[in-house]
Parts: structure tokens; sequence; C-alpha cells
């Protein structure tokens, strides 16, 4: 087994706008760029709602204008110092279709922080994360938020 050093840090919030509000101290955690992190949890668990604080935080779009990339797959935010790439892989099954998706050449983009919904799913994915970020239900509308790095 392999020695890896992790750097855990968790957040909780009460409701939607707690977890927008989040996004900036969350984000601070996800610096410096190139990062991939995967965002685990159920659905409607928070983790779009996570993604739009961190887009916030970063300058990089409004809230409102962050919208999930179900269909789409993958959104792209330009921020001051990062290229926000937002995916969400719910939808998508092998890892061959995965690799249509170009989230190789996103995640080699010097300034990319890119988020995964789901990317757990995918063995290469995993294998190449940064680190986690996992939202899960504390009761009603309160969420925990915990953040893991990798090194
Ligand atoms: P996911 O991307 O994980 O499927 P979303 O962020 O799209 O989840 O949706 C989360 C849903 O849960 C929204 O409808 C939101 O209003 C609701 N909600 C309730 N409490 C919270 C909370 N504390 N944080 C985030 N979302 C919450
Ligand atoms: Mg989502």
């Amino acid at each position: 087994m392999s020695l890896e050093l992790r750097e855990k840090k968790r957040f909780k919030t009460r409701s939607e706008a707690g977890t927008l509000a989040m996004g900036e101290r969350v984000a601070e955690m996800l610096l410096p760029a190139p990062k991939m992190f995967v965002l685990r949890g159920d659905l409607g668990a928070g983790k779009t709602t996570l993604v739009k604080g961190i887009a916030a935080a970063l300058g990089a779009a409004e809230t409102e204008d962050v919208t999930s990339p179900t269909f789409t797959l993958v959104h792209e935010y330009a921020g001051k110092k990062v290229r926000l790439f937002h995916l969400d892989l719910y939808r998508l099954e092998t890892e061959r279709e995965l690799m249509t998706l170009g989230l190789e050449e996103m995640a080699e983009e010097p300034d990319a922080l890119v988020l995964v919904e789901w990317g757990d799913k995918f063995k290469s994915i995993r294998k190449k994360a940064t680190g986690e970020i996992a939202i899960s239900s504390a009761g009603g509308d309160a969420r925990k938020i915990t953040v893991t790095l990798r090194d």
C-alpha cells in the first residue's frame, strides 16, 4: 500500500445560500491550478450548487450563469487566474465515451481547475484526480462538505 499524504478539511452548511457562500473557502483549497477534483455525492446533494459558489469566488462566472452540464457534459468558465471546467458525467457510461470528451487536454491546461461530478465512476479519473470534494446530507437542508487533497 502506498503512503499517501492527505490534507482534509471539513465544512458544514445549513442552506443552499450557505453552500454558495462556502464556495469561497472551498475554492482556496483547490488552487493553485492545474488541478482536477472529483465531486462526490447523491443526486441533489448540492454538487452543482457548490460549483456555482466556487465559480463566483474565482471570478469565473455569476452563480446564476452556472448551470448543470447534465446534457452538454462540460461547461467552461474563464476566470482571472483559472479556467474552470465543470463536468457532469452522470449520463456517460464508458471510458470510450469519456475519451471523446477531451478531458486529458482540459486537465493539461496550466490554468485548469477541473471539477467533475460523477467522476468517480471512471477509473481513469479516479487515478488522475488531485483530490475529491464529497457532499452529503446532514438532515434537512444541512450538508457536510469534505475536501481531500491527494499528494
Ligand atoms: P447535485 O448537483 O448534487 O445533483 P444540485 O446542486 O443541483 O445537486 O441541487 C441541490 C438541491 O438541493 C437544490 O435544489 C438546492 O436548492 C437544494 N438544497 C437544499 N439545501 C442545500 C444546501 N445546504 N446546499 C446545496 N443545495 C441545497
Ligand atoms: Mg449536479
